[in-house]
């Protein structure tokens, strides 16, 4: 099973997975559809379906053209809202493609319709892999936009946790750098994240991504997978590991964004908004 990396959009992650000796293939998170189908097109393979992690625009706003580029595709996912969506999925649903197996993990929080998706090919001694949208992200965990820290709680250590440590960790975003920033304010002492940061910070220099991960390694860095361990309750003052991970997303959620770049087109739109009711009362 190979794992194709796509980085699209300004920093999401679109995947395509591929069954190596039939050449059927799997996408998640199909956001740039032409640019998919370009590769499908020169790695030979034959797209069988669509796997949407949650239905956020930077998620899922490729469905329905993809849909229309390749009659009878299936889409999967398990919130109502995505675009496209053929196939509604339920926690521990498995799927096959070819030799590929998934199994479907429901983890609301970041949406109240989230899904991870654990692949796997029966027989093959390559390394499961988990694509995580955007509830656990290389060094951290995704917003709660609608969802509880009970919630995610349950997602991280009991549904994610679960899973065999050598699973490679596939997430929905580039967010590693920030992440990691974040990660040894909370833990300055610890190595791992350290040395996890500076590889994180060559890699962005050189452009590549810093996926996948394995979850054996998240434990060692990603605070939101540490709420147990004694730095993590002596940063945030709290003892219950709910307690805990709730006040290192509030403390995440304020941790200071790096400087935006000024960007030609924002300030263009801006201008126009600026512009538009002079326009309109001619
Ligand atoms: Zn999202």
């Amino acid at each position: 099973m190979k794992v194709k990396v796509i980085s699209v959009l300004e920093d999401n992650y679109m995947y395509l997975v591929i069954e190596e000796s039939t050449r059927e293939a799997v996408a998640v998170d199909a956001a740039v559809p032409r640019r998919l189908l370009e590769i499908i097109r020169r790695e030979e393979a034959v797209l069988r379906a669509v796997l949407t992690t949650h239905h956020h625009w930077d998620h899922a706003r490729g469905n329905e053209e993809l849909a229309r580029l390749c009659p009878g595709l299936r889409v999967y996912g398990a919130d109502q809202r995505i675009g496209g969506l053929t196939h509604r999925v339920t926690h521990g649903e498995e799927l096959t493609f070819g030799a590929i197996r998934v199994r479907c993990l429901f983890t609301p929080g970041h949406t109240s319709g989230h899904v991870c998706y654990f692949m796997w090919e029966d027989e093959s001694p390559d390394a499961p892999a988990l694509f995580s949208g955007d509830t656990l992200f290389v060094g951290g965990c995704g917003r709660l936009c609608e969802g509880t820290a009970e919630q995610m709680y349950a997602n991280l250590t009991g549904v994610l946790s679960a899973l065999p440590k050598e699973t490679k960790v596939f997430c929905g975003h580039e967010y590693t750098v920030r992440n990691l920033k974040f990660a040894l304010k909370v833990e300055p002492e610890n190595e791992v994240v350290k040395k996890k940061l500076a590889w994180a910070k060559r890699r962005d220099d050189e452009d590549l991504p810093t996926v996948p991960s394995t979850l054996q390694e998240e434990f060692l860095y990603n605070p939101f997978l540490r709420v147990t361990e004694e730095p993590l309750q002596k940063f945030t003052g709290k003892t219950d590991p709910v307690e805990v991970l709730r006040t290192l997303r509030t403390e995440k959620d304020n941790f200071k964004k790096p400087k935006e770049r000024p960007n030609p087109q924002a300030m263009l739109a801006l201008e126009w908004g600026l512009f538009s009711p002079f326009l309109e009362k001619k």
